[in-house]
């Protein structure tokens, strides 16, 4: 077992991933119509601005670390050929109107990060977002997936597998259909999934969370799992 992913490992997984993607992309298709196998994808990097999701018993917050895992994965989506649209690439929100209370704008927020689902209606959509609960050993990711699309659960295992398989052997979570409650899996427009990358509330998990390099790890596998479920 390896005892820690290094970022050398991870730049070798990453050039490995290209590689790869550039094989099959080549097998496939001549390589002056590559336009055919190019798929978009919505990153979607959970709260932000004045909606901080959730926060650690330190004083993280969900919002900073979502950004950083969806920085890098878009990151490595580009190199890899995908196209990449970011519902917010800073710390803000997507709100319409910033002057309206904070229910208005949270609702404004959710409808635009909807909108965007329908500007793009061959994307998938992966939302990124981190987990909380009251028992403090709960840990390790999970996919949740719309019921709107029969392939979201396709996309999910794949992002699901990749995580475990690559940063997490011993987690045995499986993927989850999303409830009503959670409004972009209920409305989605396009596959959509929501990676919950890990627990804020488990004190071991977050300081992985918070570290540059396992971020670029989670973000490597997330993209994996794309990958996959796009051959
Ligand atoms: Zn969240």
């Amino acid at each position: 077992m390896l005892k820690r992913f290094t970022p050398q490992l991870a730049l070798l997984a990453i050039i490995c991933l290209i590689a790869a993607f550039s094989y099959v992309k080549s097998e496939v298709i001549p390589t002056n119509t590559t336009t055919d196998i190019a798929k978009t994808v919505i990153i979607d990097a959970g709260h932000g601005g004045f909606d901080g999701g959730a926060s650690a018993a330190d004083g993280t917050v969900e919002k900073d670390i979502n950004l950083q895992i969806a920085l890098k994965t878009a990151y490595i989506l580009r190199l890899n050929g995908f196209e990449v649209i970011m519902t917010r690439d800073s710390d803000t929100g997507t709100e319409d109107d910033e002057s309206e209370a904070i229910a208005k704008r949270k609702k404004s927020d959710l409808s635009n990060r909807l909108q965007m689902m329908k500007d793009y209606p061959d994307a998938i959509y992966v939302s990124i977002h981190l987990n909380k609960f009251t028992t403090s050993a709960a840990n390790g990711a999970q996919v949740f997936y719309t019921k709107n699309y029969k392939e979201a659960r396709d996309l999910a295992q794949s992002v699901q597998q990749s995580i475990v398989t690559l940063i997490q052997p011993e987690n045995t979570r499986v993927v989850k259909q999303g409830t009503d409650s959670t409004y972009l899996l209920k409305n989605a427009a396009v596959p959509t999934i929501i990676v919950e990358c890990g627990f804020l509330s488990n004190k071991s998990e977050l300081e992985k969370l918070k570290n540059d390099d396992y971020q670029s790890q989670m973000a490597l596998a997330i993209v994996g799992g794309i990958m996959d479920y796009s051959k």
